[in-house]
C-alpha cells in the first residue's frame, strides 16, 4: 500500500459507511494527495490493492446496492460472519434483541416493509419473550439511531434494513432467514424489500423492477418456468442514482449485472 491508499483506508475507516459519489471523490482527493510518481490506478485497481492489504485483518471495503433505490454504496465490513460483533460495538443487548425483532417483521412482510405499529410493538415483544423492558421512548430513539446509522430504512411511515444492514449482515440474513429470504430474479443479490411475483416465489427489487420492465408492452414474471402477469405498479427509476439509470457505469458490478440480465432474459 502507498500513502494514498493508506489516506483513503484511513478516512473511510472513520466514515465506515459512503455513497458511491463520495467514495470516489475520496479515492480523487487520496491520490492527488500525493503526487504519487507511479501511474495512475484505476478506481478498481485501487479498491483492489487496499482489499488485498485488509484481508489478513479480516476486513474489507464492500460495495452494495441500496434497496431503496440502486444506488450505489461503499463500506468497510468484517467478514467474520458473527452478526453479534459488528452491532455490539454501537448497541447494548437489548438493543440489538430489538433490531432482531425488527428484522423478523420486515423480512416476513412480502415487501420487506414492516409498518411503524408493527416495529414498535416489538418492544413489547421483547418483555413477554425474553423479559427484556423497553420502554417506547427508547425504542422509538432506537428507531432512529437505527436509521441514522442506515441499519434501517424509512419509507412513510414504514421501515425496511437499511443498505448498511444489506452490506454487512448478508451472512446472517442468509443465515437465519434461509427459508424465508430469496435472491432478486434480475441482479441475483438478496432482496428484502421489492415486489413478489403472485404465482411463483420470485422476487424482484424496485430498481430491478423498473430497469428490467421499463419500456416492456408486456409485464411478465422474469422467472421462465413462470411467466405470470406482473401486476404489481411498475416502480418509477429513482433520478438520484443518474450512474444506475443510465444502465449504470462501467464499473465491475454495472458489466457483472448486465451480463446477469442478459440470461434472465
Ligand atoms: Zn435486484
Ligand atoms: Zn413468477
Amino acid at each position: 500500500m502507498r500513502d494514498s491508499h493508506r489516506l483513503f483506508l484511513k478516512s473511510l475507516m472513520s466514515k465506515q459507511f459512503l455513497s458511491e459519489k463520495e467514495t470516489k471523490t475520496l479515492y480523487q482527493k487520496s491520490y492527488s494527495a500525493f503526487g504519487d510518481e507511479s501511474l495512475p490506478e484505476d478506481f478498481e485497481a485501487f479498491l483492489a490493492t487496499v482489499n488485498k492489504n485488509l484481508k489478513p485483518f479480516f476486513m474489507e471495503i464492500r460495495r452494495g446496492v441500496s434497496e431503496e433505490d440502486g444506488a450505489v454504496h461503499f463500506g468497510l465490513v468484517n467478514t467474520t460472519e458473527d452478526e453479534a460483533s459488528k452491532l455490539a460495538t454501537d448497541f447494548s443487548p437489548s438493543d440489538i434483541a430489538f433490531f432482531k425483532k425488527a428484522m423478523d417483521l420486515i423480512v416476513a412482510s412480502p415487501g420487506g416493509l414492516a409498518s411503524s405499529v408493527e416495529i414498535l410493538n416489538a418492544a413489547h415483544e421483547l418483555e413477554k419473550t425474553i423479559k427484556i423492558k423497553m420502554s417506547m421512548t427508547h425504542a422509538e430513539n432506537l428507531v432512529e439511531r437505527l436509521i441514522k446509522d442506515k441499519w434501517m430504512s424509512e419509507f412513510s411511515g414504514s421501515y425496511s434494513l437499511g443498505p448498511r444492514a444489506m452490506l454487512e449482515l448478508r451472512p446472517y440474513l442468509k443465515r437465519v432467514y434461509e427459508d424465508e429470504i430469496v435472491d432478486c430474479m434480475i441482479c441475483h443479490d438478496i432482496a428484502v424489500r421489492g415486489q413478489c411475483c403472485t404465482q411463483c416465489d420470485g422476487k424482484l427489487h424496485n430498481h430491478c423492477a423498473a430497469r428490467f420492465f421499463n419500456g416492456r408492452a408486456q409485464k411478465t414474471c422474469p422467472n421462465k418456468q413462470c411467466g405470470a402477469m406482473w401486476t404489481h405498479r411498475v416502480p418509477q427509476l429513482s433520478t438520484s442514482s443518474p450512474s444506475q439509470v443510465n444502465g449504470e457505469s462501467n464499473t465491475a458490478a454495472g458489466r457483472h449485472h448486465k451480463k446477469r440480465r442478459k440470461n434472465t432474459k
